[in-house]
């Protein structure tokens, strides 16, 4: 009798066993699932799309947490990390659903907008910083680096001469304005990113994310302002304030050509990033 009940108590089991089998098999094992691996490098991203910012990289072989998940991409972490990442990079068995661009600047059209100019200086520091000065020199690095990846750019002016708001604006992919801001107060530094229409603040966020993560420019954030360059366009368009030039550390740097070559480039970066899918 005892060994009856043994024998139907490891059937049954058996048969848990293989039920779990066969569902695991049906669903793929993708929905229940708590964790998954990383089977090729990847990034994690502050939104569940290509189009949000890095964060974190992580690795072949990583093992992370599934917090939630919609559609192909998983919220998920580790010890110090938490992201979202596309399901394809991983061990979920998911076909990608977009392909990263081979040319992300190719056909797109930006247009560049060095704040003030000609009689309207903008800040100026004591030891004579213009703010039009230095949005004009920025926007012309930035315009030849640009160029360089295949970009069509559009200056609202390329030169010291003053052009008022109605008319800073082009029929383009991406607006971009350049600020330094001024504070009777010299303690205030750092860069802030500016987004009028809720549509903008995917450009935002991706442009802040890798200025941020390569210039030395303190941090002040993303913020919704209705200046009216930005506010005036439908296209994704950001106005971004490069610093304080009241303040004696980013003005020394907003006058500093490497300096310019960073920001520049981080700029380049982010606008890539927003572009390749
Ligand atoms: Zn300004």
């Amino acid at each position: 009798m005892k060994r009856n009940r043994l024998i139907l108590l490891a059937a049954l089991l058996a048969g848990i066993l293989i039920a779990l089998l066969i569902f695991l098999m049906l669903t793929g094992g993708s929905s229940n699932r708590t964790s998954l691996k990383m089977i090729e490098d990847g990034e994690l991203r502050t939104g569940p799309q290509a189009s949000y910012p890095v964060v974190f990289d992580v690795e072949k072989g990583d093992r992370l947490k599934i917090i939630k998940h919609e559609g192909k991409w998983y919220y998920v972490s580790d010890k110090k990390k938490k992201g979202w990442i596309a399901g394809w990079h991983t061990d979920l068995n998911i076909s990608p659903d977009k392909v990263a661009a081979d040319d992300p600047f190719k056909n797109k059209t930006i247009i560049l907008d060095p704040g003030h100019g000609g009689s309207d200086q903008g800040a100026s520091s004591k030891t004579g910083t213009l703010e039009k000065e230095v949005t004009l020199k920025t926007a012309l690095m930035l315009r030849d680096k640009l160029k360089k990846e295949g970009a069509k750019v559009i200056m609202t002016r390329s030169t010291d001469e003053f052009v008022s708001l109605d008319d800073r604006k082009g029929t383009g992919d991406i607006f971009v304005s350049l600020h330094s801001d001024a504070l009777d107060d010299k303690a205030p530094h750092g860069l802030t990113v500016y987004y009028s229409h809720e549509s903008q603040k995917v450009l935002a966020d991706t442009l802040h994310f890798s200025i941020k993560k390569k210039a030395l420019l303190s941090d002040r954030g993303v913020r919704q302002e209705n200046f009216q360059v930005i506010e005036q366009t439908k296209m994704p368009a950001v106005l971004l304030e490069l610093g304080y030039i009241s303040n004696p550390t980013d003005e020394k740097m907003m006058n500093d050509q490497v300096y310019r070559q960073i920001v520049t480039t981080s700029i380049v970066d982010g606008l890539r990033n927003y572009f390749i899918y």
